[in-house]
């Protein structure tokens, strides 16, 4: 078929997939009042495919095939290909206004953990469905997203343990016949799993012998017999409160999925009891997509940056000692960011044939975003004043009673209108929502998570500043 028209994208979604949306059954979800908005969102992956402008940067032209693909699908053979797939996630996510498109970045990240990880197997089996299912994903141009996170019950416990409520908390196999596998359980949380064609299922942590039935991976379509999603609730509009824009509203849902004996085939089995193997793929699968995750977040962290210089000219406070710190220190933040992200990619390492992002550099740059976003957050809500909060709405703005007086009483510095002051508060609001908050701390995995990977990707460095002080101390 070759690369899919945004068009075909939309079409194709009209599967018969099982998706509830606020206590509703949706029957097409690209047609969906609220839902199609963020079926527009993921588009833009299409769009650019598309688009002359984007082309370097969003193809690849795959010699066996013949054609152009997505740079998704690609094997990343070098640290330039880590840069260009960096540099297209942050692209497709400032064309989605800081919101991320997500039809095939995360689905990427797991196809190259299971690539690696069947490789490191030597399972000769895996290596060539995963190879087989790479160029369907190719050829079709699916929108695939992963689903790692499984519900996971009691946090403490393995799956298998008997003190779990529920042994279905995690997915499992409950079934193997000649033709392939029944699977049962729940995944949480899965962006844009509402409006993309496959999913990607792969453990979401390390297992036991005990666990064996959890380690498994596999691709299916997103309407498969036994597959039912709910999707949270998004705005999709911009509330009448505040200032139109023209603009449209991009944002994502994400699914709990539910697999009720849902049955896979064997060519689309990736892992099936190989307990050894699941961390390997779910640390792979974290280390891509943490990359991702960074990438993601430099364009909101932009949105940051110039939301607070604009709020502190128009409040007349820019040039101020205390404001230029802040400013600085946001600077900082940023461009930390963008110097890990692509230094991670620029000195990658190879896992199973696959260029992977390094590891350490990878979990710091998610890390400082995470851990240092309520203090950036911070310094925005204090440059903004408490008319953040207080300002009168756009509904009062309109009153013919109220215009003039809300005009001339908030004017903020000489030469800017009230109404550009009104409107950057409303994006503060908008870009600083608590809602972000758990996005920005439990998205790609939690700060918790980022620390125990550092620490142990970091026990040789460890080992070598410890040689260099003993050696300095001449203790031998
Ligand atoms: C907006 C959003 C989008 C997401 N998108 C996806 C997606 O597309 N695909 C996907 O697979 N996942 C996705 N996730 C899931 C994300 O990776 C998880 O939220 C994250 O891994 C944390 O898991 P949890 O939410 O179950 O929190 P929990 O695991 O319940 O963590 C809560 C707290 O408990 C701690 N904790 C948990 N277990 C232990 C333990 N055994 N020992 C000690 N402390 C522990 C954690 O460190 C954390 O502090 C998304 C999450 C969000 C918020």
């Amino acid at each position: 078929m070759g690369l899919m028209s945004p068009e075909q994208y939309k079409d194709s979604l009209n599967d018969g997939r099982v998706l509830y949306y606020k206590g509703e059954k949706i029957e097409d979800v690209a047609q969906h009042s609220e839902l199609s908005v963020c079926v527009e969102s993921m588009a833009v992956d299409y769009h650019m495919a598309h688009d002359p402008k984007y082309k370097d940067l969003a193809l690849v032209y795959d010699e066996k095939l013949g054609e152009d693909i997505s740079r998704y699908f690609h094997v990343p053979r070098d640290g330039e290909d880590l840069v260009k797939m960096l540099d297209l996630i942050i692209e497709a996510t400032r064309l989605g206004d800081g919101y991320i498109p997500l039809a095939h970045d995360i689905g990427a990240d797991a196809l190259n953990a299971i690539s690696i990880t069947a490789a490191t197997m030597g399972n000769q089996d895996y290596i060539d469905r995963i190879e087989n299912y790479r160029t369907f994903l190719k050829k079709e141009d699916l929108a695939v997203v992963a689903a790692v996170t499984c519900a996971k019950g009691d946090r403490l416990l393995r799956p298998s343990d008997a003190g779990q409520d529920n042994p279905d908390t995690y997915v499992r196999v409950v079934e193997k016949n000649e033709k392939g596998i029944i699977v049962r359980g729940a995944k949480a949380h899965i962006s844009g799993a509402a409006y993309a064609n496959e999913f990607f299922v792969i453990p979401c942590r390390a297992m036991t012998e005990a666990d064996a039935d959890y380690a498994v991976a596999f691709a299916i379509q997103a309407n498969a017999k036994g597959i039912k999603q709910v999707a949270r609730p998004v705005k999709t509009k911009i509330g009448p409160l505040e200032f139109p824009i023209e603009r449209p509203v991009r944002v994502i849902t994400d699914s709990l999925i539910i697999f009720d004996d849902v049955f896979v085939p064997w060519d689309r089995v990736f892992l099936c009891g190989e307990w050894q193997h699941a961390a390997m793929m779910v640390y792979n699968f974290a280390v891509m997509h943490r990359r991702t995750g960074s990438a993601y977040r430099i364009p909101l962290t932009e949105q940051f940056v110039g939301a607070a210089q604009a709020i502190a000219e128009y409040n007349g406070v820019d040039k101020v000692p205390h404001v230029r710190e802040k400013m600085t220190d946001l600077v900082i933040y940023l461009e930390t960011l963008k110097a890990l992200a692509r230094a991670a990619c620029l000195d990658p390492v190879v896992h199973g044939g696959i260029t992977v992002p390094n590891p350490v550099t990878t979990n710091i740059a998610k890390y400082h975003f995470a851990h240092n976003y309520h203090d950036v957050v911070k310094i925005i809500q204090d440059l903004a004043g408490g008319l953040l909060v207080t300002a009168p709405t756009y509904k009062d703005y309109q009153h013919p009673d109220l215009k003039e007086d809300i005009e001339k009483y908030l004017v903020g510095k000489a030469g800017i209108p009230t109404e550009h002051r009104l409107r950057m508060f409303d994006l503060i609001r908008r870009i600083t929502r608590s809602e972000l908050e758990a996005i920005v701390l439990h998205g790609e995995g939690s700060m918790q998570a980022e620390r125990m990977t550092i620490y142990a990707e970091a026990r040789k460095v460890i080992k070598e500043c410890k040689k260099i002080a003993e050696d300095l101390a001449e203790i031998k």
